[in-house]
This record gives C-alpha cells, sequence and structure tokens, in this order.
C-alpha cells in the first residue's frame, strides 16, 4: 500500500493488517476468525451466527467491506497480484512507464483510467458497449484526455500470460464485428464495479439499490447500537485510511452508546 499515511515508503496490505491487530490487542481485543453466515438484529443481544456456533453482542460494528466484481476468467483470478488489480490507487504506482488497459464503462472505470494516466504511458478503457454509464462530466474528462484511448463493443476473453506469472496480453472479441485479437499490455485495471458484502443484512438494515448500507451521521444504522463502517456504507471514497477513519467513528459510537445505558464497553 503506497497511500496509507505513516508509511513512507509503503507497506504490504496484511502486514498493516497484523500491526494493527496486535496494536489493538495490547489494549485487550480479542479476536475470533470466523464467517458469520446470519445474523439477527431484531432484539438485543444481537445474535450473529458463526459455524456452528451463535456469538450474543450487545452491540456490532459492521465492517465487511465490498468485493470487487470480476470478469470471472480463470486467467484473470490467476493473475490477480501479477497486473491484474481492482484498485488503481493501490497498484497503479507498480506500472509505471508502461502501457494499461482499464476494463469498465462507469464512472469507476472513468476514475481508475485518469488516475492511472499519472504513471502510464498509455491507458486503454475497453467497454463492452458504446454506451457508457458513467456521468457525462467523468466520461469527457476521461475523452478530452491524451493518454486515454477508447476500445468499445469490446469484451476480454483471455488474460495471457499464465505461465509467466504476468500479464503481457489480453485476448479482444469485438462484439459487432466478431473480430479477435491479441492485445499487448503490462496490466488490466477492472473498473466494472463493486458488491457490498452486506446480503446478510437483507431486510434488516436499510441499504441503497445497490445493496450498500445506508448510515446517517457516518456510522449508525437504522437499529441503535449497530453501526457500520468501511466499504460496506462508502461507495465514494473506498480508501484504506477512509476506512480505518470511518471504524474509529464506530468505535467510538459504540463507547458511548454502551456508556449511555451504563454498561462498561
Ligand atoms: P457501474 O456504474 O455499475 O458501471 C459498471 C460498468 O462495468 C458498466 O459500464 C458495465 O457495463 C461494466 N461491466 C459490469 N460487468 C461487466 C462485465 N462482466 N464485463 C464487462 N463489463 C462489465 O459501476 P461503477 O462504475 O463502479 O459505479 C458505481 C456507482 O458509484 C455509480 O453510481 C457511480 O456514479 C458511483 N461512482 C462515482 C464516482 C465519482 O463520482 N467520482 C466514482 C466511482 C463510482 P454495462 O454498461 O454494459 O452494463
Amino acid at each position: 500500500m503506497e497511500n496509507f499515511p505513516g508509511f513512507p515508503n509503503g507497506i504490504q496490505g496484511p502486514e498493516l493488517i497484523e500491526n494493527m491487530r496486535t496494536q489493538a490487542g495490547r489494549f485487550g481485543s480479542q479476536y475470533q476468525l470466523g464467517h458469520v453466515s446470519a445474523a439477527d438484529l431484531s432484539k438485543r443481544p444481537f445474535t450473529l451466527k458463526v459455524g456452528k456456533d451463535s456469538i450474543l453482542t450487545r452491540t456490532l460494528i459492521i465492517a465487511s467491506g465490498a468485493s470487487a466484481r470480476w470478469l470471472g476468467l480463470p486467467s484473470e483470478q490467476a493473475l490477480i497480484g501479477h497486473g491484474v488489480s481492482s484498485c488503481a490507487t493501490c497498484d497503479g504506482f507498480f506500472f509505471s512507464g508502461k502501457e494499461i488497459a482499464v476494463i469498465g464503462g462507469g464512472d469507476s472505470a472513468m476514475e481508475e483510467a485518469l488516475f492511472l494516466t499519472r504513471f502510464a504511458t498509455k491507458v486503454t478503457l475497453i467497454h463492452r458497449r458504446d454506451q457508457f454509464r458513467a456521468s457525462k462530466i467523468m466520461l469527457e474528462r476521461a475523452q478530452k484526455n491524451e493518454k486515454i484511448q477508447f476500445m468499445l463493443d469490446t469484451v476480454i476473453e483471455d488474460v495471457y500470460d499464465v505461465s509467466q506469472k504476468e500479464v503481457t496480453a489480453l485476448k479482444l472479441r469485438n462484439l459487432k464485428t466478431g473480430k479477435v485479437w491479441d492485445f499487448p499490455t503490462s496490466a488490466m485495471f477492472l473498473g466494472i464495479g463493486h458488491i457490498p458484502n452486506a446480503r446478510i443484512f437483507e431486510g434488516q438494515l436499510d441499504m441503497d439499490s445497490e445493496g450498500y448500507l445506508v448510515t446517517t451521521n457516518s456510522v449508525f444504522t437504522r437499529v441503535p447500537g449497530v453501526y457500520a463502517c468501511g466499504d460496506v456504507q462508502d461507495r465514494r471514497y473506498r480508501q484504506a485510511i477512509t476506512a480505518a477513519g470511518s471504524g474509529c467513528m464506530a468505535a467510538l459510537e459504540v463507547e458511548k452508546f454502551l456508556d449511555d445505558e451504563g454498561q462498561q464497553p
């Protein structure tokens, strides 16, 4: 990670997480690893189903994030971290002086393409249609950028080269002409949307049309004692530092909530 404050030389994501975990452990935090498959927020204490067990809790902070949407090609999955990425701000720097492809036709793709022009010699935006979901202003900004070229009506059929463990080219197909060709590139950035990890709260918490949790005052859900922070409720900034900041807000609210109830946090 090149953009988390406090690490002038960057830091690997897993190392940052481990550091945070160790630091929180110094203050008595306990960890339990598990997959939460269901939640009952209808009464307190709230119940979380984790494997065969149930966890009862007086308050809850949901920080389950959003997962990038992928094309679903096996070669794409094999090359994540080796030239395939869904995060321009995280990985763009590694492709300085190279040619980069960005996939998608919405605001995320425009934003990624524009950001990547800081590093790349050329950015090719590949979109499966000739109409865009992107806002007019973002689209125009990308169209005006001399480093960005548009390739429309085109889909990705394969990503090369899994055997070399790096991206060297994309196999493309033009949906209108049927033409298939190999397009050399050093990286493929996906900008085809995110899926918030909030499905288990469906019907219990407010969500927007795309399933992001709706919060007021940054971190409050409609259920007293339940807070949400980070990418599961933030479709706009989606940065580690903004997620960490909203996590801090949620923790402070939990403390205040329990304090107001006369309970020790
Ligand atoms: P989006 O608007 O849903 O756009 C996703 C794009 O990816 C679409 O062009 C879609 O193509 C394409 N796509 C989806 N699945 C694909 C697949 N399997 N193969 C190829 N292409 C695929 O998502 P988004 O761009 O992430 O934006 C989500 C929301 O966040 C929007 O409301 C957006 O305005 C907002 N946002 C705002 C900003 C900003 O204001 N700075 C920045 C980022 C996001 P089709 O068009 O053919 O369906």
